[in-house]
């Protein structure tokens, strides 16, 4: 659509189904910086040729984002916030939910702190979140025995009943051999788009670190390449990091069970570069 019409909207924007609401003070803020986050990601997601698309764009799985704040706490009355006044980040059948108090910075590092995570960004968020769409949009009901396969059944045990060992028990002590996070272990829903969101991450960085003249970040494309690259940058930035105070970047050690898991995910990506490109 021509630029200046009213209706047009870019890329991004075409997504979004819900926007926080500009009235309460400090939204405007918080969702420029949820909008900053999604910008990045699409360009990562662009990079890859990863497929995706709206409703009525010819895609399977359409997507879409809604950016919503809690119910404010009761509201003056006297009364518990009732459930469904609370929102929950997360993806159900390609539509994207961020609370956006993910995008408050005190908030959101308290929640790191509390669930004993080593990153909590919202570039994260999206990342992790993206990687269940594209479950649903490249594996169920074509690859799930190969998922299976590399990441567990995800139909046994169900969803509900992983997500509720997980919070009575925690990650088993050994995750890090097996997981890429603490939170992967919880069900193979998890721990591919937790696997997913790391791969971004991987892309996403040694693409900056390239455009900012770091030849550490080359790489010939292979999965193995790719390690190696993000490796050598990762450990340059968690030493600069060091010296001024932010998280580490990147960890130094990946396990080979997460190898598997990456290099599943990196033939995936791939063979759906390769079919969004068929006529
Ligand atoms: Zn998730």
């Amino acid at each position: 659509m021509a630029e200046g019409h009213a209706d047009s909207l870019c890329d991004c924007c075409r997504y979004n189904d819900v926007i926080p609401d500009l009235g309460t003070p400090g939204n405007r803020e918080r969702w420029a910086a949820l909008e900053a986050a999604k910008r990045r990601l699409f360009h990562t997601l662009d990079l890859l040729k990863l497929p995706h698309g709206t409703e009525g764009e010819n895609i399977r799985v359409p997507l879409s984002f809604s950016f919503m704040a809690d119910a404010l706490p009761d509201q003056g009355l006297w009364r518990s916030t009732a459930s469904q006044e609370k929102v929950y980040t997360g993806h159900a059948n390609g539509h994207i939910t961020i609370n956006v108090k993910e995008a408050d910075d005190v908030e959101r590092e308290r929640l790191r702190v509390d669930m004993n995570e080593s990153h909590r960004t919202l570039i994260g968020h999206f990342r992790h979140e993206i990687g269940h769409y594209y479950w649903d949009l490249l594996v169920k009901g074509q690859d799930e025995s190969t998922s299976c396969r590399v990441f567990g059944d995800h139909n046994n045990p169900t969803y509900s009943d992983a997500l509720e060992q997980y919070y009575q028990q925690g990650a088993p002590t050994d995750w890090p051999t097996r997981f890429i996070s603490a939170y992967a272990s919880m069900h193979p829903w998890e721990d591919f788009a937790e696997t997913f969101a790391f791969y971004l991450d991987m892309v996403a960085v040694l693409d900056t670190a390239l455009h900012m003249g770091l030849s550490r970040a080359e790489y010939d494309g292979t999965l193995d390449s790719m390690l190696r690259a993000f490796h050598q940058v990762g450990m340059a930035v968690n030493e600069l990091n060091r010296e001024m105070g932010p998280l580490d970047l990147a960890r130094g050690v990946i396990a080979p069970a997460v190898r598997e898991k990456l290099a599943y995910l990196h033939e995936l990506i791939q063979n759906a570069n390769a079919s969004s490109q068929a006529p």
